[in-house]
Parts: structure tokens; C-alpha cells; sequence
């Protein structure tokens, strides 16, 4: 009897193994259940109680200037999450709280002011199609009183009406409950991937049990990098990292869910359903402590505070911090690993994974159903592997 066989080897099988339940995983189950796919999601901890847990949740397009590829994949990605949402809260009855908000950026030098005008007319093209339009326009004054702090937008501000927010939490709500409805999806919770054994289809999860595969996708977010280093020839350089953020939500009953997201310097203030603004992020390459909070935190706070004076004297109601997967070439990372064909990485979104992951899962499975993948090069596991070998 052959040694490849699950059955042989007294194991469970599975179409389809996801190792990691955040919002890469989730949607990645979801496509694959589309797909008519058997499949098997299993996470080390919570189903999205990694970086996916979080307070922020703000889908920010790239600049409208120097259109490529993938600012194009960007561009669709974030229209098409709008209809996609709506159908999952039409067949679960939850929401998601997105609102396609739109976000004030201050200016706060002149000569912003002249980079923003030169954008204002590259969106008129560029943020012109598909039968939507989305500008990013220069104006003297915010229409919204103290949102933001006029002193901080002394060359006036940009209105980009793109932009929009969800609910992290909600969203993976809602995924999981769509998946829970489903007969071909089953979940293992705090079961951790452990080892691959790509030669025998199958692997070895931390309980010491045997799953087959047919295909693995590996989404474990910034721990996918290692495991997907463990297959094929040694690297030169780690394939990825993990990039640190902190995040809180302040209870902010005075200022409107429908508000645009104000940005500046790195600083993100989101207003959300319910009264509730989050305000994010630190970016830490360096870091002791992954899941605690500290004094950049409440800095970025007080900064929210001068931004936005509205949010005087709200309460801060957690604060919170999780681990980015940050991919060697910076863009994520997506597709068939070299050595091991059926193992198929998705990791790698760092900031702007919200925006992405439902797309990066149709391309991830569509790899398994003989889908064209019609990403950039960029994203594929082949090119970050190309780089890690590389001697930095
Ligand atoms: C403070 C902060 C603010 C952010 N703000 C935004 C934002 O506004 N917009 C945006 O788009 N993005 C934002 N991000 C980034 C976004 O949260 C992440 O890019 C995204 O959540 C990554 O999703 P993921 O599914 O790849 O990883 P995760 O959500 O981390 O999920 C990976 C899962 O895999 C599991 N796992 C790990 N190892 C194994 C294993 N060996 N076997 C099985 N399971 C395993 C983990 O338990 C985890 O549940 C922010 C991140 C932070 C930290």
C-alpha cells in the first residue's frame, strides 16, 4: 500500500488545508468552499485573534499619481469588497460596518498644496472608470466643523472621496459565520500547522495528528514566513518579517459614524458605528513586547487629540497591538511555492490587507482550480523567495 495514500496512513484529508484563520485565511476558505472545495481551516489560536482582530480597519487607496498594475489591482480590489461585503451581510444578516467614508488629509505647508493639485487631476483620470468616479480634490476649508483642526490645515486639505473603513472585528464576524453555514468547511481552533511533508501531501499539526492535503495554503501571517522557508533551498535572508502596530478605540459618542477618516503623518483617526473612533498606528520594526501597548501609543492618542478636537475628553476603551506580516519585497506574497507546488503561500498584505485579502484569495485558489491568478509578478512566492536567496 503506498505511504502517499491519507487513508493509508490513518489520517483525515482535505481538498484544502488553511493554516491560519485571519482575514487571509477566512476569505481564502470562503473562495475554496465557492470553489466546491472540501476544506479544513485550522488556527494555532482564535479564528482571528492574530493581527485580523484589531480596532482600525481603514481601506486607503494609493495615490492617484503614477498609475501601474498595481495600483489597478488596488483600485478593483477596493470597489469590489463594497459589493462583496453587501452580499455576506445580505446572507448572514450581520454587518460589517463599512461605510465608503472618504478621508480628509491636511495640508499643512504650501508646497503640499501644489503635490495635491497635481494628484487632483491624475484621479480625474484614474479614479474615472469602470462607470464610478472618485476624486481627490484640494479644498481651502474641511466641510465639517473641527474635523479636522483648521490650524493643522493651513494650506487647506485633501478630500479624497475613495477611501473607506470597516470593522476588523466585524468583518471576520461575518466571514466566519458565512463559513460556519457551509458543509464543506470545517474549523480546528488552538491546532497549530507544525510540519509539512510536502513529499507525502500531507502534515503534522502541534497535537501530533496526521492531516492529507490536496492543497495547503499557508496563512498563517507573519509566522507563514518560516514555514514557507522550511521547503526548498536555504535562504540568504529571512522572507519576511514581523512589523509591530498598536491601535486604540476611544468611546467618542459627539462625533458621527458618517465622517470621513482623517489622515496625517502616519496617523489614522476612524470613526466607526456605535459612537466608537479608532486611532492608529505605531509602525515597529523593533520590539520586546508583541502584544502590549506603551507610551507610543498614548503619544499617537494625544497627537488623534490635536488633529481631531472633537475627540476632547473621549474615553479610551482598549487599546491594543498585533504583528503586521511584512513580506521580504514589501508587497504581499501570493501563490505556489517553487519546491512544493501544492503548497500555496498568502501572506504578506502588511498594512493594506483589508483592502486586498478577498481578491488575493480568489487568486490563491483560483492557483488550485486552474484559475488564471492575474496578479502583479511582484506578488508571487517565487519572487520573494528570489530575493531572500539573494546575499542582502
Ligand atoms: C495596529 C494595526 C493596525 C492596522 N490597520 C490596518 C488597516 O487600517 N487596514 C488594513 O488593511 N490593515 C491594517 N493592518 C494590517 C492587517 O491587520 C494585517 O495585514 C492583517 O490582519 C494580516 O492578516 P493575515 O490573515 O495575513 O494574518 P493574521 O490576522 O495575523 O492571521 C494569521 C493567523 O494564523 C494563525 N497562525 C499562525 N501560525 C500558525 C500555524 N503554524 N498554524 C496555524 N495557524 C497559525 C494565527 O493564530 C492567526 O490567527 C493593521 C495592523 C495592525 C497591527
Amino acid at each position: 500500500m503506498s505511504d502517499k495514500s491519507p487513508a493509508a496512513a490513518g489520517q483525515s484529508s482535505t481538498d484544502v488545508l488553511i493554516a491560519g484563520g485571519g482575514i487571509m485565511g477566512l476569505w481564502a476558505a470562503l473562495e475554496a468552499d465557492r470553489a466546491g472545495l472540501s476544506t479544513l481551516l485550522i488556527d494555532a489560536g482564535a479564528l482571528a485573534g492574530g493581527a485580523s482582530g484589531g480596532l482600525l480597519g481603514a481601506l486607503m487607496p494609493h495615490m492617484p499619481d503614477r498609475w501601474n498594475d498595481k495600483k489597478q489591482l488596488q483600485f478593483d480590489a477596493l470597489l469590489s469588497l463594497e459589493g462583496e461585503i453587501a452580499a455576506l451581510e445580505a446572507e448572514t444578516g450581520l454587518s460589517a460596518g463599512y461605510r465608503r467614508a472618504g478621508r480628509l488629509i491636511p495640508l499643512p505647508k504650501p508646497h503640499l498644496r501644489k503635490i495635491a493639485e497635481r494628484h487632483q487631476a491624475e484621479a480625474a483620470s484614474n479614479w474615472n472608470q469602470q462607470g464610478v468616479r472618485f476624486s481627490w480634490d484640494v479644498l481651502d476649508a474641511s466641510p465639517h466643523p473641527d474635523w479636522p483642526n483648521s490650524d493643522m490645515a493651513e494650506a487647506g486639505l485633501v478630500s479624497d472621496t475613495f477611501a473607506a473603513r470597516v470593522s476588523p472585528r466585524g468583518l471576520t464576524a461575518l466571514l466566519i459565520a458565512r463559513l460556519r453555514r457551509s458543509p464543506r468547511v470545517t474549523f480546528r481552533e488552538g491546532v497549530a500547522l507544525a510540519a509539512i511533508h510536502t513529499e507525502r501531501g500531507r502534515v503534522t499539526l502541534s497535537d501530533g495528528s496526521l492531516v492529507g492535503f490536496g492543497h495547503l495554503i499557508v496563512a498563517g501571517g507573519h509566522a507563514s514566513f518560516p514555514l514557507l522557508s522550511s521547503l526548498g533551498p536555504a535562504l540568504a535572508r529571512p522572507l519576511g518579517q514581523a512589523v509591530k502596530g498598536q491601535a486604540a478605540l476611544l468611546a467618542a459618542p459627539s462625533v458621527s459614524s458618517e465622517l470621513p477618516l482623517l489622515y496625517l503623518d502616519g496617523l489614522y483617526i476612524v470613526p466607526h458605528e456605535g459612537g466608537l473612533v479608532a486611532i492608529g498606528s505605531t509602525s515597529e520594526d523593533q520590539f520586546d513586547a508583541p502584544h502590549s501597548t506603551d507610551r507610543q501609543l498614548e503619544s499617537l492618542i494625544s497627537r488623534a487629540m490635536e488633529l481631531a478636537p472633537r475627540l476632547a475628553g473621549a474615553a479610551v476603551v482598549e487599546r491594543w497591538a498585533g504583528l503586521r506580516p511584512k513580506a521580504i519585497d514589501r508587497d504581499p506574497m501570493v501563490g505556489p511555492h517553487p519546491s512544493a507546488e501544492r503548497v500555496i503561500a498568502l501572506t504578506g498584505g502588511f498594512k493594506v490587507s483589508f483592502g486586498l485579502a478577498h481578491v488575493l484569495a480568489r487568486a490563491a485558489v483560483g492557483t488550485i482550480v486552474g484559475r488564471e491568478a492575474g496578479l502583479p509578478e511582484s506578488f508571487s512566492t517565487a519572487h520573494h523567495l528570489a530575493v531572500a536567496a539573494k546575499l542582502g
